[in-house]
């Protein structure tokens, strides 16, 4: 006691530690201490701190503390006091448990040492006291046994072998079986394992054990399971540091028919319901309900069984809710008619009933709105609007890829878009199965269950088209070989042919061969009140991103508060619109050109309309062309492989006519009537025709070739250089703005233009646009009412932002874009190939195309929001990038004073509620800007 480091008070008895302070008395120990300070009956006991644990590993020789045994020995004295009992006292011995708890609850780390203080001395005593011999002698083995393992570092087959020569000897299977006289000598066996193992004796001093227990509890901390568990759930020494040690009074659940243990959880961790849950053993040590030894019963059964327990077992799951404001997950012993609890934790549960038991809470005000808002993690709402597999399936995947767009599904195998088409005419189910997907493939999405890619990453055509759509998507699974042509794909030795029956999982990536059943996804309408008061408290507005009539009666079901994007291209590649595009691209002059765009704007018109219908009177934000025209083109090299089967068919065709000429020669006198006649006179000008067409379209593909597309004649530049493709799109969103009017829709068209960077190019659609409104508006005899923005995906138009603000009324972040060019990646090139690595080196946290990245593109965002707003305060600002449905981008967006974010259809809900949080938290939001 002469150290003055020793001052240091390392131990609380559980009358006196501060129940709130985790961080220094582990979980466990906080809840045993709160536990006991507001009356519920927790065997007593004490707590040592987590600092003594770090304390003691950072000494050279692992020392515990000077004083620790010092101030342990006080509180054992107290607890001697307490309970009438005596530590290693012969007649009337304490025996205790020794469980660790870290501020963190992390199962496994190690196990709970029970009876300790049982030696030669003290087990007579238990005998005589419980009048109970084989008890105590099993009590004996299980302590010798956890001690050998815990404390003394042996391994479990030591003691499990000798074990199971007993019961096999004496021909028994179960543990129940076994007589005192058998505990007796599995107990000596048990000690001679220890003095081999070790070369020393079983400890019988006490305090030896004990403090040999605590050293073992520390070392815990730094064991290789622990280690891997924190490396695993990514628990830093922020979270979690140290483990506390928990001495606590033993009480017996196994010591007759009036004693009992068991765990629970307040409400039902699977529905949410509030009933009382959990499962019970009588005559029976808590390990055995875990350990699965015995099959447990269900907790009604108690209230048959022991009907004044059951009753306080409802008080206490009263109690302990109506303390912690949140579902637990408890475990209890009682012991001769008298109920301990002995440990209280916040309970885990599944997505649907954490939002159910947040709605009820709050509906007993056990909790505030805002509360029930917070406990719920946005992301955990995926698994309610998803179907998922059936949990219980352990089938093993036969391959894997990215996990790209989340859901699951099964369905047979084609490789193409057509033949997907045909079989959902036949009604069956399909899985799209490709290298790659094309803008050409749109038909066979809408018509496959889910798409599966061999090639290509997060962000690759079918990725980003399956994720709007909400369809399961898993892409970039290597080890899968399609071949398209001889429509079959190999994984490893495995061949699949078309027709055959895959599943795939979105969520995780992996494909399974057959079919596993899989669970629908619920909008349940808890969910929707939930949401419901979120959007009361969030300031940004949850937009989608939607090109169809699906996806928008999706989104608005979702609760979308209007569209936030709108890809008109997307419209253009579904089949029936697609030969129209292409004639317009390969016009020879302005007037051909015109004539395609003629035919294509009522088309478009009709789109437009029914969207504004479906989002009537929430605003429909559309964009303008974006990509490089030559996309809806196929590829050069298709281009020339079709030509070449062209001509080798107009040669087939030749020679089957002259076939066809010499028959009859030679049968002038039989009924030429009666010959086949494979192709009708016209074939050999069809074919020739068709080969003309190609041939002009190969020219074309040559002729738009870019370097670099995605740099290239895209966007607004398009607009400009062809600018009878906006004006017929503007005329077109326009037209139908005016003709919902007339139909009694309230329509808010919102017209915006990708790829701006300059002011004079915004100026130079907006022309466009004003001379189309006069026009429209004559027209129609209507005034018209819409807002005119611009993108903003380009560093310079955020260096611009406040002249761009003069002519625009609203911008929308392109965040995927605006990322691309601020980093200079491009984003499939960074995600193929040094992305992974760059963040297993912590060179950049995260994927910024996935999680905003706040330091750079958020800056740049910042920026142009205040400068934008400073030309134009009522300027309208959101971001439609796929970040905009991640919440801790909503966050950042929340932050720079956003006015709404647009996600797709499947992602509102998530964003809604995030937004919310975004809200309820700002003040803790601390990122420097
Ligand atoms: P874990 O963290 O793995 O849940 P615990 O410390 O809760 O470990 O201990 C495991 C089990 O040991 C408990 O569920 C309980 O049944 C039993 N146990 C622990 N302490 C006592 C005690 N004082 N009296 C009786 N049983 C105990
Ligand atoms: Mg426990
Ligand atoms: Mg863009």
């Amino acid at each position: 006691m002469t150290d003055h480091a020793s001052t240091t008070t390392y131990v609380y008895s559980f009358k006196e530690g501060n129940g709130k302070n985790k961080k220094l008395l582990g979980g466990k120990g906080a809840n045993l201490c709160e536990m006991t300070q507001i009356g519920i009956n927790v065997p007593p006991g004490f707590v040592i701190s987590t600092e003594a644990c770090l304390s003691y590993l950072d000494t050279h020789n692992h020392d515990l503390p000077s004083d620790l045994m010092e101030q342990v020995r006080k509180q054992i004295t107290a607890l001697e006091k307490t309970t009438g009992k005596g530590f290693g006292d012969a007649e009337n011995m304490l025996l205790l448990s020794v469980r660790s708890g870290s501020a963190l609850s992390m199962p496994g780390m190690m196990d709970t040492i029970l009876n300790l203080g049982l030696n030669s001395k003290t087990l007579p005593g238990l005998i005589k006291q419980t009048g109970n011999e084989r008890f105590a002698w099993d009590a004996y083995r299980r302590f010798i046994q956890l001690f050998g393992k815990v404390a003394l570092g042996i391994s479990d087959e030591k003691f499990d072998k000798p074990f199971d020569l007993i019961k096999k000897r004496e021909g028994l299977t179960e543990d129940t079986e076994l007589s005192a006289d058998h505990f007796r000598e599995i107990s000596d066996i048990f000690l001679e394992v220890i003095r081999n193992e070790t070369g020393k004796p079983f400890p019988e001093d006490v305090y030896e054990q004990l403090q040999l227990s605590i050293k073992a509890v520390f070392n815990s901390w730094m064991g290789k399971r622990a280690i891997d568990y924190r490396r695993e759930f990514k628990i830093t020494t922020d979270m979690a540091n140290g483990t506390a040690v928990n001495i606590q009074t033993m009480v017996f659940g196994n010591m007759g028919d009036d004693c009992a243990t068991g765990v629970g959880f307040t409400r039902n961790p699977g529905t949410g319901e509030n009933v009382m849950f959990g499962e019970f053993l009588i005559n029976a040590q808590g390990e055995d309900v875990v350990a699965g030894i015995r099959t447990p019963k269900p907790v009604h059964e108690l209230e048959q069984d022991m009907p004044q327990m059951y009753r306080e077992l409802v008080a206490l799951r009263d109690r302990l809710e109506g303390h912690y404001r949140e579902v637990q997950d408890y475990e209890y012993t009682i012991e001769k008619g008298v109920l301990f609890c002995l440990q209280t934790r916040d309970g885990k549960m599944n997505a649907a009933a954490r939002v159910r038991t947040s709605l009820e809470m709050a509906n007993e005000e056990l909790i505030t709105r805002d509360q029930a808002l917070l406990r719920v993690d946005p992301e955990e709402l995926e698994q309610l609007l998803h179907p998922r597999l059936d949990p219980e399936s352990k089938q093993m995947p036969i391959a894997q890829g990215l996990p790209a767009s989340p859901g699951a599904a099964s369905g047979q195998i084609v490789f193409d878009a057509d033949r997907a088409e045909l079989s959902r005419d036949d009604g069956i189910e399909v899985i799209l199965v490709r290298e790659e997907t094309k803008p050409e493939d749109i038909h066979g999405f809408f018509a496959a269950e889910g798409v599966l890619t061999s090639r290509g990453g997060k962000t690759s055509h079918a990725a980003v088209v399956a994720r709007g759509m909400g369809k399961p998507c898993v892409a970039g699974a290597e080890g899968i070989e399609v071949d398209v042509e001889k429509h079959m794909a190999r994984i490893g030795d495995t061949v699949l042919h078309e027709g055959d029956m895959i599943t795939i999982d979105g969520a995780n990536g992996n494909v399974y061969l057959g079919e596993i059943d899989t669970v629908p996804p619920r909008f349940s309408d808890e969910l929707r009140t939930l949401l419901s008061w979120a959007d009361e408290i969030a300031e940004l507005k949850i937009m989608s991103n939607a090109d169809t009539i699906d996806s928008a009666t999706q989104a608005s079901d979702y609760g979308a508060m209007g569209i936030g994007l709108c890809r008109t291209e997307r419209m253009f590649n579904a089949q029936d619109r697609l030969p129209l595009v292409i004639d317009m691209i390969l016009a020879k002059d302005k007037l051909d050109r015109q004539e395609a765009l003629d035919r294509l704007r009522p088309i478009q018109r009709g789109d437009f309309k029914d969207l504004f219908k479906v989002m009537s009177p929430r605003p429909v934000t559309i964009r303008l062309l974006d990509p490089p025209i030559h996309e809806f083109l196929p590829s050069e090299k298709q281009l020339e492989h079709e030509i070449e089967h062209l001509q080798h068919l107009k040669d087939t065709v030749e020679g089957v006519n002259d076939l066809m000429n010499t028959m009859q020669l030679l049968r002038r006198e039989a009924d030429a009537k009666e010959l086949p006649k494979p192709f009708a006179p016209g074939g050999r000008e069809l074919v020739d025709a068709a080969i003309a067409k190609k041939q002009q379209m190969l020219l074309k593909v040559r002729e738009l070739f870019e370097v670099n597309p995605m740099l290239g004649h895209r966007g607004v530049r398009l607009g400009i250089t062809y600018p009878e493709i906006y004006e017929m799109q503007v005329r077109a969103v326009l037209e139908a703005a005016a003709e919902c009017s007339k139909e009694g829709f309230d329509v808010q068209p919102e017209i915006m233009v990708p790829q701006v960077c300059t002011g004079q190019e915004l100026l130079w659609v907006k022309n466009i646009v004003d001379q189309v409104r006069i026009d429209i508006e004559a027209k129609y005899d209507t005034k018209l009412k819409f807002k005119f923005g611009s993108m903003i995906e380009v560093v310079r138009a955020c260096m611009r932002a406040g002249r761009l603000a003069e002519i625009a009324d609203f911008f929308s972040f392109g965040t995927n874009d605006l990322t691309q060019s601020s980093f200079s990646f491009s984003r499939e090139d960074a995600e193929n190939k040094f992305l992974p690595l760059y963040e297993e080196n912590n060179i950049l946290e995260d994927n910024p195309f996935e999680t905003l990245d706040v330091k750079g593109v958020g800056r740049l965002m910042d920026i142009t929001v205040k400068w934008g707003r400073k030309t134009n305060p009522d300027l309208k600002v959101g971001i439609c990038g796929e970040q905009g449905g991640h919440p801790e981008s909503i966050r950042f967006c929340h932050r720079i004073g956003l006015n709404y974010v647009s996600c797709s259809a499947p992602r509102v809900p998530i964003a809604r509620l995030a937004a919310a949080q975004a809200k309820l938290t700002e003040k803790d939001y601390l990122t420097d800007l």
